[in-house]
């Protein structure tokens, strides 16, 4: 609740240089400050601090940010806490928004409910010491599962007496209120008036959250009723939300970190047991299938998890669906697969810490070959199941960011199926197609207007037949575009010098500026971003790169709404990861404009006149490249109309392009030489 006024001063007072300088012992060199990554384990300073554009970047692991995502990447804050230490450093005194008197009660509804928990948990813990019952049957239960007391201690383990309302009434006594009882979960209502506990005769395993507080519970019943549910939990409540929950991850963090590595396990009991075993670095999904906001907790502490496994394939190939969630949101995943019939927790009581250790260590393997060994053995000859199996795998394949880690998986994969490469990698371009297609929001090709407005007669015929020529046009694989470079050094300009006013001279196919009537370069003065823009909105002119065209789009916006200059830092501090990432590679990579122009001309050129013509260049360069893909288009196209008249329009159009392709590349030349 740190207001918008606060929060930009925090931000201004902020050195970046200085704040990182806290954690990491930097040099100054050149322009950068420069020392080892925190993040990874170097001897060589890789890790690179730029004071004057307020971001850090690691060469070698890539790990990248401002200093707010410094703090909460080495530090673990949340955004609130970065930025109260910030605050604290600077001096600066935070001004909280006024709570309005709803936020007040709820805030005091959340504290009764944090306090009746953390009551509960100790009231839990000391009857497995303190009462009879609770030693003879919930302390021998965990005794008979080979827990020690101090690992019963450090799970804050319990007990809740096999009595109706043993505990209500002992809350009640102690002053918590009905109301809170109830929306914790912890008191069952009964319309008839009637009260009991919800946990009776269960052994309770407290859920804390990442700083240690209790928020719910897990109770495992010991009784043989047969119809009672091996496991309750708590409902969600104000406090409680399982989904964004990991069970063991508050005992687990410092080991997470300091291993860089995470072990995914399915219950409760594993977790403690892999923790007792000395795996400490090991978390559970609270009784929910994993999701994303999971994914993303475990995240703030590594990117590496190992997923354990039971030798039960029906149950492996149920958590698949999961692991893809896991590489969606960018984590290496590998997995381990206990024998048959066991699991972490039996695996450990069956034959010690040290074995446990060593499997975990000697078994680990790669998820995407485990997966593919996995459905590959049961096609037995089925091609359509063997259809079915490949595109399952494609479509993990896909997920890998990592386009050489990906090729690797593709020649694997292929040999573990027994089928060519190139099909796999066929299936593979089809699907990041697919995928770039969606994430492109189903852009309409960039060829419909444009084919039909230069076209002679711009007949509804024409934009059909340049919708079904959109449709057969075969997909090639995105990452071998050779436009992608051009993308990118355009991306670079706007980002790098966006804000700077520039005189460009028209040419054409460049409409933002005006041309006088000699034909003569009229030197009108825009920013860099205002020209680009300009220039690719009007020639309706798409990003084959997702991430370029989110950057592109994000300019257009600001600059349609009437932003002279547009602030790098929106997307330093923006919520897409792949869109910070590469910013600040681009912001980092440091755009040299490019030093041939001194060479081609006889007066030496300003740096103006240089970004100027590298602007130029880049525009023209783009637009010829894709004016070389609507004229192949047209080419494919052409054996498969059968009617003169629609030859004619395409042969005509064909035509314009060609004449306009050649000004360009007139203008082009122009340029460079
Ligand atoms: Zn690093």
């Amino acid at each position: 609740m740190i207001n918008q006024e606060t929060i930009q001063r925090i931000m201004d007072a902020t050195r970046i240089e200085e704040v990182i300088g806290e954690f990491v012992s930097l040099k100054k060199r050149g322009a950068n400050h420069i020392g080892c990554c925190p993040f990874h384990n170097e001897k060589t300073p890789s890790f690179n601090v730029s004071p004057s554009k307020g971001i850090y970047k690691c060469f070698g692991c890539g790990e990248s940010g401002n200093a707010v995502g410094f703090l909460m990447k080495h530090e673990h804050y949340t955004y609130p806490e970065a930025l109260r230490w910030l605050a604290k450093k600077y001096n600066i005194e935070v001004e909280e928004e006024k709570l309005t008197e709803e936020q007040i009660e709820r805030n005091n509804e959340r504290d009764a409910l944090f306090h009746v928990s953390e009551f509960a948990q100790k009231y839990f813990a000391s009857l497995l010491y303190e009462n009879e019952m609770g030693t003879a049957v919930g302390l021998s239960y965990f005794h008979s599962r080979g827990l020690t007391d101090k690992v019963i201690k450090d799970f804050g383990l319990g007990y809740c007496l096999d009595e109706w309302e043993n505990f209500t009434r002992h809350a009640l006594a102690n002053g918590y209120s009905e109301n809170v009882l109830k929306k914790t979960g912890l008191t069952i209502f009964k319309d008839d008036g009637k009260t009991y506990d919800r946990f009776r005769g269960r052994v309770m395993f407290p859920i804390y959250s990442v700083s240690g507080r209790v928020l719910g519970f897990s109770g495992r019943v010991l009784s043989k009723e047969k119809q009672a549910a091996k496991y309750v939990n708590s409902p969600d409540s104000e406090i409680y939300n399982k989904s964004h929950i990991l069970y063991g991850l508050y005992q687990a963090k410092n080991a997470i970190t300091r291993q860089d590595k995470c072990y995914l396990v399915e219950g409760n009991i594993d977790v403690i047991s892999m923790y007792q075993s000395g795996v400490e670095n090991t978390v559970a999904s609270c009784g929910t299938s994993l999701t994303v906001e999971q994914v993303r907790l475990m995240r703030r502490y590594t990117k590496n998890v190992t997923v354990l496994y039971d030798g039960d394939s029906a149950g492996i190939k149920a958590a698949f669906r999961a692991v893809n969630m896991l590489f969606e949101e960018g984590m290496h995943v590998r997995v381990v697969l206990f024998p048959d019939g066991d699991d972490p927790d039996s695996y450990a009581q069956k034959y010690g810490s040290t074995q446990l250790q060593d499997y975990l260590r000697d078994n680990e393997t790669n998820f995407i070959l485990f997966k593919t060994k996995i459905l590959s053995a049961d096609i037995k000859g089925d091609p359509i199941r063997k259809a079915e199996v490949l595109s399952d795998i494609v479509r993990t394949v896909a997920l890998v960011p990592d386009l050489m880690e990906r090729t690797e998986y593709v020649t694997q994969c292929a040999s573990l199926l027994h089928i060519p490469e190139e099909t796999l990698q066929n299936e593979l371009a089809k699907t990041l197609n697919r995928k770039l297609y969606e994430s492109l929001n189903h852009k309409p090709d960039e060829g419909d207007k444009d084919l039909a407005d230069n076209g002679a007669q711009p007949e509804l015929q024409a934009k059909e037949q340049a919708k079904e020529q959109a449709a057969m046009k075969p997909v090639t694989p995105f990452m071998i575009n050779p436009a992608q470079s051009q993308e990118n050094k355009i991306i670079s300009l706007l980002l790098n010098y966006g804000n700077e006013v520039i005189a460009i001279p028209s040419s054409p196919g460049t409409q933002a500026t005006p041309q006088n009537d000699g034909g003569e370069a009229a030197a009108e003065k825009y920013t860099v971003a205002q020209i680009i823009v300009g220039e690719l909105l009007n020639d309706q002119l798409a990003f084959v790169d997702p991430v370029c065209q989110l950057i592109f789009n994000e300019y257009a916006k600001r600059l349609n709404d009437g932003e002279t200059s547009v602030d790098t830092q929106i997307f330093v501090e923006g919520e897409n990861q792949q869109v910070r990432d590469t910013v600040i590679s681009m912001m980092m990579d440091e755009y040299t404009v490019s030093d041939k122009w001194r060479e081609k001309h006889i007066h030496v050129p300003t740096k103006e006149e240089r970004i100027g013509m590298d602007v130029q260049e880049s525009l023209l360069t783009l637009k010829i490249k894709n004016l070389y893909i609507k004229i192949d288009d047209i080419d494919r196209q052409f054996p498969y109309l059968t009617d003169d008249n629609e030859r004619l329009i395409l042969i005509s159009q064909k035509m314009q392009l060609m004449n306009l392709k050649q000004k360009i590349g007139a203008a082009l030349n122009r340029v460079i030489s």
